[in-house]
Order: C-alpha cells, then sequence, then structure tokens
C-alpha cells in the first residue's frame, strides 16, 4: 500500500463505561462513568461484497473489548486511557488502519456546573521505508538482530526486507565493505518516537556514534514516512541524501520500486536509473 485511498469508517457512539480513571482519590474508589465515541477506518469493500463476517471487523466484540480494556486498567489522565487503548485496539485489530477515538467524562469533579470534558486522538498505522547498513564485525548478525528487535515493539510490524547487497563505503573515510539492506514497516510511532527507537536498537548493537559516515556496527534511516516531507532539529524526512545513493536505491527498488518521493516526484526505480546514468 503506498498511496492511501480514502478508507470507509465504523462508528461506535456513546459506549457507557463504568470505570476508574482520575487523579483524584474518590473517583480511583468510586469510579464513574464515562462515555466512549469511536470512528474506525476499514477497508469495508470486501465484507460489503461477500455478506462474510471473517472480513469484517465486528463491532459488538469492539465495544467488550473497550468495555474490558477500561475496566482493567486504571490511569490517572483521560490521555493515557486514549494513547494506550487506541493502540491497543490497533494492535488487537488488524484490519482497523485508524482510529478516533473520543472519551468524555461528563461527572468528572470540577465544583463547577458544566456540560462534559473530553479527549480525542486520532491514531493510525503509518508506513515507513528504513534503509540498514553494517560495516563492523557481524554484520549480518547486526542487520537480522535489527529486524527481530524492530518485529519485537508491539507498535511496529516489519512488512518486507530487501536482500542485503555488499557495497562500497561513501563518504571518503577508508573502512571496510558495507552490507545494506531496506525494510518495509507499519508503525504507530510518529517519526521522533521511530527514531528514538532506532537509536536503541543501534545502541543495544554497540553502536557508537564518533566518525560521521565511519565505520558502524549497525545504522538504521528513516527513508520515507508515508508521504510526510518532515524537518525538526533531529530529524529531515524524506532522507536527505537517499537519491545519491546508490546502496539505498537498490535494495529500496526491490521492496518499493513504485512509491515516489514526495518531493521529487520520482519514483524509487526512476531515481535509480537517473543515479546510474
Ligand atoms: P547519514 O544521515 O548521512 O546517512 P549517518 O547515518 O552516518 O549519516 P548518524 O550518525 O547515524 O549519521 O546520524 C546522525 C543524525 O542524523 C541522527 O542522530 C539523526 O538525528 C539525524 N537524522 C536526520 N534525518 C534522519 C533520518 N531520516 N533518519 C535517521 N537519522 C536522521
Ligand atoms: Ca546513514
Ligand atoms: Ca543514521
Amino acid at each position: 500500500m503506498y498511496s492511501t485511498m480514502p478508507l470507509d469508517e465504523i462508528r461506535i457512539e456513546e459506549l457507557e463505561v463504568f470505570a476508574h480513571h482520575g487523579v483524584f482519590p474518590e473517583e480511583t474508589a468510586n469510579g464513574q462513568n464515562f462515555y466512549v465515541n469511536a470512528t474506525l477506518y476499514v477497508d469495508i469493500s470486501k465484507a460489503g461484497r461477500t455478506d462474510d463476517l471473517t472480513c469484517a471487523v465486528n463491532y459488538g466484540e469492539v465495544c467488550h473489548f473497550i468495555t474490558d480494556w477500561m475496566q482493567k486498567n486504571t490511569f490517572q489522565l483521560l490521555e493515557s486511557v486514549c494513547e494506550k487503548m487506541s493502540e491497543a485496539l490497533l494492535v488487537a485489530y488488524p484490519l482497523v488502519k485508524g482510529i478516533d477515538l473520543e472519551i468524555r467524562k461528563p461527572h468528572a469533579p470540577i465544583g463547577l456546573p458544566f456540560g462534559c470534558v473530553s479527549v480525542k486522538v486520532h491514531r493510525q498505522w503509518h508506513e515507513v521505508y528504513l534503509a540498514v547498513g553494517s560495516n563492523m564485525g557481524d554484520k549480518e548478525g547486526y542487520i537480522h538482530q535489527a529486524i527481530e528487535q524492530l518485529k519485537r515493539h508491539t507498535a511496529i510490524r516489519v512488512e518486507k526486507v530487501s536482500s542485503l547487497i555488499t557495497t562500497k563505503p561513501y563518504g571518503g573515510v577508508a573502512q571496510d565493505d558495507f552490507l545494506n539492506g531496506a525494510i518495509t514497516i507499519n508503525t504507530l510511532l510518529n517519526p521522533e518516537q521511530l527514531l528514538e527507537e532506532l537509536h536503541r536498537i543501534e545502541a543495544a548493537a554497540d553502536r557508537k556514534r564518533e566518525l560521521r559516515w565511519g565505520p558502524r556496527t549497525l545504522d538504521l534511516d528513516i527513508i520515507f514516512y508515508d508521504k510526510l516531507v518532515y524537518e525538526s532539529e533531529r530529524l529531515i524526512i524524506p532522507h536527505v541524501d537517499m537519491a545519491n545513493r546508490e546502496f539505498v536505491l537498490e535494495p529500496l527498488a526491490e521492496i518499493a520500486p513504485n512509491f515516489r518521493h514526495p518531493i521529487l516526484q520520482k519514483t524509487v526505480s526512476e531515481l535509480l536509473q537517473t543515479l546510474r546514468g
């Protein structure tokens, strides 16, 4: 899935759940009613055409999931309930690609007349392309270890892994050959959270940050994150130098040849052809 087609919606409105979330001791002791509104973003066309329940998201089951989850877990903040429950739902229901989740708390102890307070989040799976490289020690071992770590994360699904290619080092530092590859993941993490997770995985592979473009056990870069164009102090997406790197484009062309760069407006295979001249 590259371009995102508009999805269909399943709505759950005003599900009443008696639970114990709140900052005050009387809230956790006595409990109160919460009201949940959820929009599940799903492609319902197959279920619609076949009338087959196994192709559909069972909204009755989702309502029970929400009720059980809110009663089993207790949080101080509505923000935490929204954040963690939207993740739990997206992990538990693979057909659900995104969710708007609103939790209303009309009996919050505010001590003033008011209608309602609520928190609403939108969360969804994002399609991300990573470049992976290693040129020290057990290169293949480090790369496989990285893939295992990605698989183990609940908010990451590894979708595709390219073959690994041996390449000459880049950037003029004398060092051993690289092993390079590309990985497609789906993730619930935002770009900064994902970068943090990649750094954690690099650190677990004994990556030391000494010399830019110097030898390393493991390097994980974000190449594309959906069609997002994003810059911050720590991060540039799409990766700023990817179009000049055959060692990035070649493995990427194996798993995502038709993905179009959101700024350069060329597909990965076109970028590779242009670079090779
Ligand atoms: P290059 O980014 O040119 O491939 P590198 O991978 O060797 O070089 P690192 O030392 O691994 O460089 O990373 C330096 C910093 O680059 C990271 O700490 C991170 O904050 C920043 N960075 C910017 N954009 C990205 C991106 N798209 N993916 C990963 N890191 C990025
Ligand atoms: Ca890099
Ligand atoms: Ca890097």
